[in-house]
């Protein structure tokens, strides 16, 4: 069954698109952007180095760019962000007055090339095509990615990104972690109040979860049962403690009553681990789950790194 936006929420969607666009010349930044602010929320940038920075941490759903910039390149930028994984999905369209340079872009992993001076019609109507299609993507993707019972992403979607994920980090030398959380007495919770409660409860952790996360890059999937993974790219053990403490903390301010638990309430046992790629090379996940059953050995409701 084709899966497709009604008109109405396309239209949504669209104006809630976000466009960035990279150019080092002021005024095709400037007449670029009286353009598409019309339809999308559009976000400007004149170099390469600071388009990569903004894709990785909030991403758009299209980039315009330069190729003859100051600095990196436009077609160095575009091959730069196909290698990040956080990025590589990110559709990018050239717009540029170079004249030969077409085949190198599509060979960078452009999706389009527009020929500056641009008219104002075609440059939307393509944008918003592209756009279009990037939509559709997402919304397949999340069909098939997402749990149906929690609507964070499923353990198919953590295994096709966590490996590319994983391989991105340790090129570029950056850090990530990875959190397993599973809830505690969960067995117990379902005998005593039944399936639909507990299913009730795995939704409200899963939102929970969801909502103690702050970069649009982190993201929950439900692992198994009552487990969950937390993917944090660019964060150190530190940063990762805190947002694990943050999470158990939250949980337990639900205040889900719990007869069987010795805390009387809901709670969450995590278990956390780095890539740290220059000190070892240990599975990060093997790692978390090790870790996850020290915070369990050791009375659960606790973080252990
Ligand atoms: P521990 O504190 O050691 O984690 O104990 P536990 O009881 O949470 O762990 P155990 O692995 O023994 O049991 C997990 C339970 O999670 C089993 C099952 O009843 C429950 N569970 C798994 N998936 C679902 C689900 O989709 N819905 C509901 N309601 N319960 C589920
Ligand atoms: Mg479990
Ligand atoms: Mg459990």
């Amino acid at each position: 069954m084709p899966i497709n936006y009604s008109d109405h929420q396309l239209k949504l969607s669209l104006k809630s698109s976000k466009v960035l666009v990279v150019d080092d010349q002021l005024l095709s930044l400037i007449v670029l952007k009286k353009i598409l602010s019309e339809h999308f929320s559009v976000t400007t940038t004149s170099c390469g180095e600071d388009a990569i920075e903004i894709c990785k941490h909030n991403p758009p759903d299209i980039i315009l760019l330069d190729i003859n910039m100051e600095g990196m390149s436009g077609i160095e930028t575009c091959l730069k962000l196909k290698n990040i994984s956080e990025t590589q999905d990110i559709p990018v369209i050239f717009v540029t007055s170079s004249e030969n340079q077409e085949e190198e872009c599509w060979e960078a992993g452009a999706v389009d090339f527009i020929k500056k001076p641009t008219n104002s019609e075609t440059l939307y109507r393509r944008v918003r095509a592209h756009i279009t299609m990037k939509l559709q993507h997402d919304l397949l993707n999340q069909k098939v990615f997402l749990d149906d019972l929690t609507k964070v992403f499923n353990r198919r979607y953590f295994d096709a990104h966590f490996s590319k994920m994983e391989r991105s980090a340790l090129r570029e030398k950056v850090d990530y972690a990875l959190l397993l959380i599973d809830i505690d007495y969960f067995k117990q919770y379902n005998d005593l109040y039944g399936h639909v409660q507990g299913d009730t409860v795995l939704n409200l952790v899963a939102q929970t979860i969801t909502n103690s996360l702050q970069r649009p890059t982190d993201f929950v999937a439900r692992y198994g049962g009552e487990e969950f993974v937390v993917v944090l790219p660019h964060t150190s053990t530190e940063g990762a403690i805190c947002v694990a403490d943050k999470i158990k903390q939250n949980v337990v301010d639900l205040g889900i009553l719990h007869r069987y638990s010795e805390y009387d309430f809901v709670t969450i046992s995590i278990g956390g681990a780095t890539l740290q790629p220059y000190v070892n090379n240990k599975n990060t996940l093997q790692i978390a789950d090790e870790k996850m059953y020290e915070s369990k050995m050791q009375g659960r409701n606790q973080v252990c790194f």
